[in-house]
C-alpha cells in the first residue's frame, strides 16, 4: 500500500511573515485530517524553513525544501547542503524541478548527485521528472521520462528508492492551467513504473510513490487521484493559499484505492 503524498511547491513566494501566515492556515484548516491516509510536505523557500518548522512542531504536517546542493559544506557561495537543510527541520527535498533544469542549468547528473547527498542525510528526495511541450508533441515523451529517470538514479540501489518519491511533472502543465488528463497522467506513471520495475523488481517499484504535478487544483485532484499509478500530487500556485491547498489534500485523503 503506497501512501498518498501530496506536496506543495511554494516556489520563490511568500516572505517569512506570509510563510507563517500560511502554515498556521493550514495547521487549522487540516486539523481534522487523518494523517494516517495521506502525507502533506510544505517546501517553503530557504529563508522561510526554520520559521515553518516551528509552525509545523508537533503536527503531522511535514517540511521540505525546494533544491539541495550535493556537498556537506565548502566554499560554494550560496548554495545550501543536507545538513543545513537537516538542521532547518527539513524531511524532504524536491530535486530536479523543470524550473532549476530550465532556468539554472540543473542535469541529471546533477540530479543523480543531490539525490545520493540527499540519501546520505536522511532527506527524502522528490525526484522531478517530465517532458516539455515540444517533446511530446514529437513523440518523445517515453524516450525523455526514460532519460531524466535513468540519468538521475545512476548507482541508486533498490534499498535507496524505497527512500525516494518520483514526480511526474509534464512541463507544459506547470503553471499553465492546462492539466494533464487523468489518462495522461496514467499513461506515464504507468511507464515510469514498469522501468523502475525493469531496474529494481516489481516489489521496490510497486512500493515507490510516483506524484503527478502541473496545474493540480481542487477540481481535478480526484479524477488524478482516481488513478492506479497516481500516488499524490506535487501542487504549485494551489499551495499558495490555505483553502484551495487543504482542498485538495482533504480530497485526495478521500479516494479509496
Ligand atoms: C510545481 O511547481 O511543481 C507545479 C506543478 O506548479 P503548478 O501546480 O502551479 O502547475
Amino acid at each position: 500500500m503506497r501512501k498518498t503524498i501530496i506536496a506543495g511547491n511554494w516556489k520563490m513566494y511568500k516572505t517569512i511573515n506570509e510563510a507563517i501566515d500560511l502554515a498556521n492556515g493550514l495547521k487549522r484548516e487540516l486539523f481534522k485530517l487523518d494523517f494516517a491516509a495521506v502525507e502533506v510536505v510544505l517546501c517553503p523557500a530557504f529563508t522561510a524553513l526554520s520559521e515553518v518548522a516551528e509552525v509545523l512542531n508537533e503536527t503531522d504536517i511535514q517540511l521540505g525544501a525546494q533544491d539541495v546542493y550535493y556537498q556537506d559544506g565548502g566554499a560554494f557561495t550560496g548554495e545550501v547542503s543536507p545538513l543545513m537543510l537537516k538542521d532547518a527541520g527539513c524531511k524532504f527535498v524536491i530535486i530536479g524541478h523543470s524550473e532549476r533544469r530550465q532556468f539554472f542549468g540543473e542535469t541529471n547528473e546533477t540530479v543523480n548527485k543531490k539525490i545520493k547527498a540527499s540519501l546520505k542525510h536522511g532527506l527524502t528526495p522528490i525526484i522531478c521528472v517530465g517532458e516539455n511541450l515540444q517533446e511530446r508533441e514529437s513523440d518523445n515523451t517515453f524516450k525523455v521520462i526514460q532519460e531524466h529517470i535513468k540519468g538521475s538514479l545512476v548507482d541508486i540501489s533498490a534499498e535507496e528508492m524505497l527512500k525516494t518519491v518520483i514526480a511526474y511533472e509534464p512541463v507544459w502543465a506547470i503553471g499553465t492551467g492546462k492539466t494533464a488528463t487523468p489518462e495522461q497522467a496514467q499513461e506515464v506513471h504507468k511507464y515510469i513504473r514498469d522501468l523502475l520495475s525493469k531496474m529494481y523488481g516489481k516489489e521496490t517499484a510497486d512500493e515507490i510513490r510516483i506524484q503527478y504535478g502541473g496545474s493540480v487544483k481542487p477540481e481535478n485532484i480526484a479524477e488524478l487521484m482516481g488513478k492506479p499509478d497516481v500516488d499524490g500530487a506535487l501542487v504549485g500556485g494551489a499551495s499558495l493559499k490555505a483553502d484551495t491547498f487543504s482542498q485538495i489534500v482533504t480530497k485526495a485523503s478521500e479516494v479509496i484505492k
